[in-house]
């Protein structure tokens, strides 16, 4: 039987949320077997929009929601401009989810992949990490100020270094979505959470560092990191200047 793929998307309400939510993720996720869909909200209780948007899409799936740390929402931090890192807890109830819903002894073979919400998905990354015995990493695109993101692989397949310029003394400088984790070594560190004080950049190297794989065990996928499965797309804002202009919301009535 195939290995489950267990993805955690975080998500929050904008304007875009269900446009990203049903195109980028669901649409792709649908061709995907053997898959389950964690979905966190960034919020204190689960949104209607989100809650029906996950009945009608048909992959199977778990909701959850958890909302960001308020620390982070005080006027001071918001005069100081601290900004939380973007879905740190709501990773962590993911993982917690599945912690609780599995063991070491009691688990189906299968892998963990951190899916944001406005990534783009190409379906041949699903077969890729399937396969995960440990630690799996591929190229990114259009991430840390490059056209690529990518480990570099000597001529005896093995990692020698990465491509990245944004902090590449960072352990592992490598995107969320660019690494997936198999799910019987994450239940062997059933405590592991990110950690939401780290520096910018450091959320990844310190999952990673922290299960303890050895740097040459990690496997590179999407042929020798030759092949770009996966985009860090980033939706605009929608400009919605005209809405004031109405006397009722053009959406009344609508989702
Ligand atoms: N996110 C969230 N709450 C926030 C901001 C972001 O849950 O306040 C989620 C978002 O939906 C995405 C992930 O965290 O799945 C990463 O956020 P984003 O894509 O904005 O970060 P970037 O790609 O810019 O690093
Ligand atoms: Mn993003």
């Amino acid at each position: 039987e195939l290995p489950m793929i267990f993805a955690i998307t975080p998500t929050y309400s904008r304007y875009v949320q269900k446009a990203e939510l049903t195109s980028r993720l669901c649409h792709t996720f649908l061709h995907v077997p053997r898959f389950h869909w964690i979905v966190v909200e960034d919020a204190e209780e689960k949104t209607s929009l989100v809650t029906r948007f996950l009945q009608k899409c048909g992959v199977a799936y778990t909701h959850l929601n958890v909302p960001t740390d308020p620390r982070f929402k005080t006027p001071e931090a918001v005069r100081a401009r601290l900004k939380p890192p973007r879905g740190v807890r709501q990773r962590n109830a993911g993982l917690h989810y599945l912690s609780e819903k599995f063991t070491v002894e009691k688990s189906p073979d299968g892998v963990v992949y951190f899916a944001d919400d406005d990534n783009t998905y190409d379906l041949r990354l699903f077969d890729e990490m399937r396969s995960i015995k440990g630690v799996g990493v591929w190229p990114v695109a259009l991430v840390g100020g490059l056209l690529v993101e990518k480990p570099l692989v000597g001529l005896d397949g093995r990692i020698k270094g990465w491509n990245s310029v944004w902090k590449p003394e960072r352990p592992f400088p490598v995107d969320m979505a660019g690494f997936a984790v198999n799910l019987q070594l994450l239940l062997k560190h059933p405590e592991l959470r990110f950690r939401d004080d780290v520096e910018v950049g450091y959320l990844e190297s310190y999952i990673l560092e922290t299960l303890e794989i050895p740097y040459w065990d990690i496997e590179v996928k999407a042929n020798n990191a030759t092949e770009v499965y996966v985009w860090h797309t980033r939706a605009e804002e929608p400009k919605l200047k005209m809405e004031q202009k109405l006397m009722k919301p053009s959406n009344s009535g609508m989702e």
